[in-house]
């Protein structure tokens, strides 16, 4: 690798600690605040209230209407309980979707936020914010998106049932597969994005028989910060732009379009930096037979993954269209695509067979 590069730490407060979550509120008070709103979706809302009561006076409410994909709707119902309750900043608990919510209230006020993440998804550690309005998803990148404190407790994620488990990890995985072979990597970049999936293949196998085993679960997390915090310095390329196609056009779920799709976007890439992509055969399995892509498969199938696009209810002509939206505007990828490659890849990934 160059000795040649650009590295820029994130200036985001990091704890990490089982039982962490109990500290919120010296972290309100650390950040100079005193009146804390705290987000949740409405599946987590039981959870939301139990933290609400342990902040005590530091705690002026909680919003629990969080949903996938921050539609500004429901940022501006938020908004209105912001200004209501002259909240000072915002205790977002949740996956990506609260997370989601919690930047787009900082990104109009500039309020703090402490997130407690009890998911995978990594959009904690990044200055990035997607919101939909009038069905279609844009993308912000701000200084102001940033979360200042992130606590990972990972007591919070036992009850993250399997399923999930397995497809937000992937969905992790995917941040530092693309940050491996990224245009703007850095030594410590690929450093953290070989231990993020390190992390990952040794701790997803035991979470699907024992989601209990908090030392596991904690490694799970570890490894969520790491390719959290890639997908927050470096850009990502193919994957990530399928997978925004793909979720933004046919409304797939946003986690298992990434478990599904990872193995075939890497096969892709590591036709053309297989000297980059070594780490995840190596790591995966795929060492047996070279295969970056095949070690990958090998690995979502054996922990259960979702395998092929077929089974989120997509149908052939949709692969067209996406195919199509994928390939319209040029971005940077490792290898040079194209809309019948990209048309091939998708037909593989819909029918889930493994590549090599
Ligand atoms: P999510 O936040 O939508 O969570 C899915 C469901 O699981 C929700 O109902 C949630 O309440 C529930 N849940 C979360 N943690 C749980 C737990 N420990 N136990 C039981 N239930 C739990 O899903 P996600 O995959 O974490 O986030 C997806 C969203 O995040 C998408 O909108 C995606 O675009 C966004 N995202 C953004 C970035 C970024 O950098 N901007 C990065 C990754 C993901």
């Amino acid at each position: 690798m160059s000795r040649d590069f650009l590295y820029t730490g994130s200036p985001a407060r990091i704890v990490f600690r089982e039982g962490g979550s109990a500290s919120a509120g010296e972290w309100v008070e650390t950040l100079a605040c005193s009146k804390a709103l705290v987000l949740s979706t409405q599946q987590q809302k039981a959870d939301a209230e139990a933290l609400a009561l342990r902040l005590g006076p530091l705690c002026v409410g909680v919003f629990a209407g969080a949903v996938m994909h921050t539609p500004v709707e429901v940022t501006e119902a938020a908004m209105q309980v912001v200004r209501q309750s002259g909240a000072d900043c915002v205790v977002s608990f949740g996956g990506g979707s609260t997370t989601g919510l919690g930047k787009a209230i900082a990104y109009r006020t500039d309020l703090p936020q402490i997130v407690i993440p009890t998911t995978y998804a990594g959009s904690e550690v990044t200055p990035i914010l997607g919101q939909t309005e009038g069905g279609r998803k844009t993308t912000v990148r701000h200084a102001s998106i940033l979360p200042e404190v992130v606590i990972y407790d990972a007591a919070l994620t036992t009850g993250l049932p399997v399923a999930m488990s397995v497809t937000s990890g992937l969905n992790a995985m995917a941040h530092a597969v693309e940050a491996l072979y990224a245009r703007d990597c850095n030594p410590i970049s690929s450093l953290m994005a070989v231990e993020g999936l390190r992390a990952f293949q040794s701790s997803l196998p035991g979470i699907m028989v024992a989601p209990d085993d908090m030392a596991l679960r904690a490694d799970a997390l570890y490894g969520a910060w790491l390719c959290g915090t890639v997908l927050g310095t470096v850009g990502m390329a193919l994957h990530h732009k399928i997978c925004h196609t793909l979720g933004g056009t046919f409304d797939t779920p946003h986690a298992e379009t990434h478990a599904i799709m990872l193995p075939h976007t890497a096969a892709y890439n590591a036709v053309s930096v297989p000297a980059l992509l070594a780490p995840v055969a190596e790591i995966f399995g795929g060492s047996v037979d070279g295969s970056v892509g095949g070690g990958l498969w090998d690995f979502a199938k054996g922990i259960g993954a979702p395998m092929a696009l077929k089974d989120l209810g997509l149908s052939e002509a949709d692969l067209d269209r996406a195919a199509a939206i994928a390939t319209e505007n040029p971005y940077w990828n490792p290898r040079p695509i194209d809309r019948a490659s990209i048309r091939a890849l998708l037909q593989d990934a819909f029918e889930g067979r493994r590549p090599t």
